[in-house]
This record gives structure tokens, C-alpha cells and sequence, in this order.
């Protein structure tokens, strides 16, 4: 049974957790959160007290974390010198290309090997073993790690070198912010224009206002397939890591100095949503229930 390491078990991290379980898979998981690791217990992890712990003797080391300042802080503190050194490291969560890359360096400096393996797909992908993993880093490490993609997604596309799987992240997930908000605004409109939303969905869904937000993440509850919507909105993906998504797309787009309007127009109106209006803590498609309350001026 190959040992693995899962550190990270929130609303991504506890899916891809009982997946591996479920692949055979002998898994052991650390959290901050006791919470997160009572449920990992639940569906088979065995858990650890540390980080450090948790690697110790593991062939592959799995981080599903918030955001870049966690990832480096724990493999640079707690993971690197704690590992075998033909343990194989992936860092799963978004983060910026830059932390990413200096991330793998100092792995390969310890001698081991990583990759980036940022997801596309939601937590009801992760809990179906259905993500999409964009993955950088070297040829032999892809290889090496397609049973653990085959069993927690259903496609893996080898991106590039070290930080090319954050790359192509940074440009679906700006998509996404911007399609979500369209979505949103549309819906709204065909609110005030008074579209029953079922009809709408029927329509959007078969034609050319069809999109991921629309088919498979319909804003509105009770409306096409389950989402956050039908929960009250509780994430899901929640809107402050949208915010984090966006932040780090327009980032790279300043340094690679690529023109991308939409993108921060996107950015601008979820910052609003969160940091001065009810959006912190809720998913990210509470835009709806925000377009829905406003007038036009
Ligand atoms: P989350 O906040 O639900 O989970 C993160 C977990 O990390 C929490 O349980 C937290 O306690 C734990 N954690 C934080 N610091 C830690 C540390 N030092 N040691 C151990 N555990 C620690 O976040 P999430 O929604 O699961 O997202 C995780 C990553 O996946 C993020 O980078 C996010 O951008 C990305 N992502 C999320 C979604 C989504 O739909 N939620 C989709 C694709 C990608």
C-alpha cells in the first residue's frame, strides 16, 4: 500500500482525502482544524498530531492549503526536512506562479521532487473523484503520480515546468470570476424583466449563453443541478478565495504586462462584495442574491 500524506482536509482537501482512501491508498492526514479531522477519521484517514508527523515516512505528500504564504510556510518549515528523500511532494491548492516555482526550487535543493497540481472542478468534483488537475513539474514526477490523478480526477494535463499547472489555474479561474458575475447579472435581469428562472436555465443551458456557472453551477436555487445555491450559500468556493483568484490573475497579468479588463473588473466587484458588503463566508455565487437586491444606481 503506498503511504500517503494529506495535509489540508477543508471543503477540497477532505474529498481527495476519502477518495485516496478509497483507492487503497494507506492515507494519513493533518489539520489545524480538529473538526476537519474527526471527519478524515470517519472515512478511514489515520490522523497525525503535526505536519511533521504526518510526512514522517510517507512516499507522497499531498498540501491542499488556503493560499501561498500557508504552502511555502509549511514546506519550508515542516515538510522539506522531515521527508524521505525519494518522497514525492504536490501542492495541490492555488497559489501565485512565483511562490509555486521558488516552492519546487527549494524542494530540489533538498533533493526532492515536486509539483504544482492546482485543481479545476468544485467540491462536488473533489468528493466524485472528477477534478481536473493542471499539473507542473518535471516529466518523471507526472508520471509517477497518475494513479493518485486517475483516482482523485478524471484528466490530468501535464502544463509544463515548476508553476505552469498555477498558470493555466490563474486563467480558468479568471473565467470563471467573470462568467459567474454575467451569470449573476443575467439572471437578475431576467428577474426584472419578469423570466421565470427555470425557462431561463432551459434556454442559457442549450445555447449560447451556456457555461460552466450556468450548467453545472446555476446560480439560483432550486434550478438545475444541486450547487451552494440549493445550501444557502454556504461554499462551495467561497468568494474571498475568488477575490484571492482574481488578485493573483491580475498580479501575473502586471508582471507579464497582458491587458485583461474583464479580469479586473471581476476583481474589483468581488473585493466590494467582501470587504464592504455580506459577501465574506458566503460562495461565491451570492452574487445572485446581491444583483438581485439592487436596483441600477
Ligand atoms: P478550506 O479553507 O476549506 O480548507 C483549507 C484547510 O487548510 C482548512 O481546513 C485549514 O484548517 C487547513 N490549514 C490551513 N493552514 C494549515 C496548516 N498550516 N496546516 C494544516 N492545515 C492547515 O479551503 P478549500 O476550499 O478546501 O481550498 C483549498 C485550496 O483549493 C485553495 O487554495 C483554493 O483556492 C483551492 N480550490 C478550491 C476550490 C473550491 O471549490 N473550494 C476549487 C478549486 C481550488
Amino acid at each position: 500500500m503506498t503511504t500517503v500524506a494529506i495535509i489540508g482536509l477543508g471543503n477540497m482537501g477532505s474529498g481527495m482525502a476519502d477518495n485516496l482512501v478509497k483507492g487503497n491508498f494507506d492515507v494519513t492526514a493533518f489539520d489545524l482544524s480538529e473538526a476537519a479531522l474527526d471527519k478524515a477519521k470517519e472515512f478511514g484517514c489515520k490522523v497525525a498530531s503535526s505536519a511533521v508527523d504526518a510526512v514522517k515516512g510517507a512516499e507522497i505528500v499531498v498540501t491542499m492549503l488556503p493560499a501561498s504564504k500557508h504552502v511555502h510556510d509549511i514546506y519550508a518549515n515542516q515538510i522539506l526536512a522531515n521527508v524521505d528523500k525519494n518522497t514525492l511532494l504536490i501542492d495541490c491548492s492555488t497559489i501565485d506562479v512565483g511562490t509555486a516555482k521558488a516552492v519546487s526550487e527549494l524542494a530540489e535543493s533538498h533533493g526532492l521532487k515536486m509539483l504544482d497540481a492546482p485543481v479545476s472542478g468544485g467540491t462536488a468534483a473533489a468528493a466524485a473523484g472528477t477534478l481536473t488537475f493542471m499539473v507542473g513539474g518535471s516529466d518523471a514526477g507526472f508520471a509517477t503520480l497518475q494513479p493518485l490523478f486517475e483516482i482523485m480526477g478524471n484528466k490530468a494535463v501535464h502544463c509544463g515546468d515548476a508553476g505552469a499547472g498555477q498558470a493555466v489555474k490563474i486563467c480558468n479561474n479568471m473565467i470563471l470570476g467573470v462568467t459567474m458575475i454575467a451569470t449573476c447579472e443575467s439572471i437578475a435581469l431576467g428577474d426584472k424583466l419578469g423570466v421565470d428562472r427555470q425557462k431561463l436555465f432551459d434556454v442559457l443551458s442549450t445555447s449560447s449563453g451556456a457555461s460552466w456557472t450556468v450548467n453545472s453551477y446555476f446560480p439560483a436555487p432550486d434550478i438545475g443541478p444541486k450547487s451552494p445555491a440549493d445550501n444557502n450559500y454556504i461554499p462551495g468556493f467561497a468568494a474571498e478565495m475568488m477575490v484571492k483568484d482574481l488578485g493573483l490573475a491580475q498580479a501575473a497579468a502586471e508582471d507579464a504586462d497582458a491587458d485583461t479588463p474583464m479580469g479586473a473588473a471581476a476583481l474589483a466587484l468581488y473585493k466590494i462584495f467582501v470587504e464592504d458588503e455580506d459577501g465574506l463566508g458566503r460562495d461565491f455565487s451570492a452574487m445572485l442574491p446581491r444583483f438581485s437586491g439592487r436596483g441600477r444606481h
